[in-house]
């Protein structure tokens, strides 16, 4: 039997707010443990939590962003379970009224667009982080007890894991569009748990899940999955049966293993919390979240293409991050030739930048300073080619190009005179192949050009170089 794939996702975002969930608690990144901690986050008896208004601004942004309904009014639920890196023994959390419903995320699948539905969006505050030691020993740390998340709950609308990983990534670009989350995957403050079920192709019902954790990369997810859904598809060719159970990622051996069972699983016995009032999101709220919406990926990428002309897929690269795409539209600004910068930042800047959500705002070559250089191809004074090589040393020392080009003696050798004379010595070096020219081998003229070109350090001016040797290669005069 052929089967197909179906995929949920559960993705818990940081968000970059500058205190805790339910206290005034940084929650900056501390590489000591439990300093950043106070009795409300340490579960202390008696304390109150205060919930921080930033996340609920937060949260109204990216519903804005993938439309669905805001709850005007909701709630929080306590979770409860015992782990020791909860001190409380219950997670705060939204339950039944979460802040958002059925909203969309637009993912690129097979060259056609797909809309994704999500269930949900509910805020919920993130446990405490253990640290097992080689000798047995457990130590906790409090730090991330209490720092706040989102959580986006897709629908299981997903076929391939491909399609998971553009899910994952649209998402996360998304979310660092809007700033309120830095959607490091590696550190954690970007999670994705991932659900996956097979069922004979062509089918609507939904088989057996087992939901898959500990992936923290894209290429980590892609695997996992890819795994999974062929173990599960083999099972099920052996005439064996799926069991609803949490799966472990191990990168090590490439493999998905169990972890615990539905038998095991948790009742977390949700109640409201009694400490919290129903949360209310008020008209100043919505309108301060509006009004913190940016123009959005997708939105970005139609106008690149509507006004400055781009083809979709330079658009699609440039938009990939927020600050990338600010970048490229400060050069247009100052050099008004969209393709020819865009074409400058897929091939030549891109190769410099590691990542392009972290490496744009850093990288020393500034948008003017690229529109000049591109300025200084267009007006001839040096050649395309050697504006790599100016370039590179922009990247490395910061400096204008005009500065570099005068230091490194760069400029564009467009003088006549100069250029006769280079030509005139080429051509007594290659009397042989001067001949074969005149006698009609034309292909010879490439082999002059390059001459020339070598002879100059790449310098001459192209155009004056080929003008210069068609009239001297006939001329007869070497
Ligand atoms: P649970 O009750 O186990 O928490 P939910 O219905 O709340 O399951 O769904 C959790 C996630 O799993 C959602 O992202 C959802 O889309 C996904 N999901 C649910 N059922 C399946 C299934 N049969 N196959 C794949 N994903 C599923
Ligand atoms: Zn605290
Ligand atoms: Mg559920």
């Amino acid at each position: 039997m052929e089967y197909e794939a179906v995929i949920g996702l559960e993705v818990h975002a940081q968000l970059k707010t500058a205190t805790k969930t339910f206290c005034g608690c940084s929650t900056v990144f501390a590489l000591q443990p439990n300093i950043n901690v106070c009795p409300v986050c340490l579960g202390m008896p008696g304390v109150l939590p205060v919930l921080n208004r930033k996340i609920v601004l937060y949260a109204c942004m990216l519903s804005m962003a993938v439309g669905g309904s805001i709850s005007r009014r909701s709630g929080f639920a306590r979770k409860n379970y015992f782990y020791p890196d909860l001190p409380k023994g219950y997670q705060i959390s939204q339950y039944d009224l979460p802040i958002n419903k059925n909203g969309i995320i637009r993912i690129p699948s097979d060259g056609k667009t797909r809309d994704i539905r999500l269930n949900r969006i509910h805020i919920e505050e993130d446990a405490g982080k253990l640290m097992h030691n080689h000798d047995g020993t457990s130590f906790v740390d409090f730090n991330r007890s209490g720092i706040p998340l989102l959580e986006i709950v897709s629908e299981p609308d997903m076929a391939t894991p491909d399609e998971a990983v553009a899910y994952l990534k649209k998402l996360r670009t998304i979310l660092l569009y809007l700033g309120i989350c830095d959607g490091n995957m590696e550190e954690g403050s970007l999670r994705c748990d991932a659900n996956v079920s097979v069922r004979p192709r062509g089918t609507d019902g939904l088989g057996v899940k087992t939901e898959l954790k500990n992936m923290n990369s894209f290429r980590f997810i892609h695997k996992a999955l890819e795994y999974e859904i062929q173990r599960q598809i083999d099972v099920l060719g052996d005439g064996g049966t799926i069991v609803q159970e949490t799966r472990l990622w191990d990168e090590a051996e490439g493999v998905t293993k169990s972890m615990r069972s539905k038998e095991e699983a948790h009742d977390y016995r949700y109640f409201p919390e009694p400490d919290l009032l129903t949360l209310e999101v008020d008209d100043a709220l919505l309108a301060e979240a509006r009004s913190s919406v940016p123009e959005l990926p997708d939105a970005r990428t139609g106008r690149f293409v509507g006004s400055y002309g781009l083809p979709p897929y330079d658009a699609e690269v440039l938009t990939a991050s927020r600050d990338l795409a600010d970048y490229f539209e400060a050069a247009v600004n100052a050099f008004n030739k969209p393709k020819q910068i865009s074409n400058w930042i897929m091939s030549e800047m891109l190769r410099f930048i590691k990542d392009i959500d972290t490496g744009v705002k850093p990288f020393r070559v500034t948008p003017a300073q690229t529109a000049k250089l591109l300025g200084l191809v267009e007006n001839g004074t040096i050649s395309g080619k050697i504006a790599k090589t100016v370039y590179e040393n922009m990247v490395e020392t910061g400096k204008d190009p005009e500065v570099l080009i005068k230091d490194l003696g760069l400029e564009q050798i467009s003088d006549d005179t100069a250029l006769r004379q280079i030509i005139q010595s080429v051509m007594g070096n290659n009397s042989k192949e001067v001949e074969q020219y005149r006698a009609g081998k034309e292909k010879v003229f490439g082999f002059f050009v390059g001459q020339v070109m070598k002879a100059t350090g790449g310098k001459a001016n192209p155009g004056l170089v080929n003008d210069l040797l068609k009239k001297m290669l006939k001329e007869g005069n070497v």
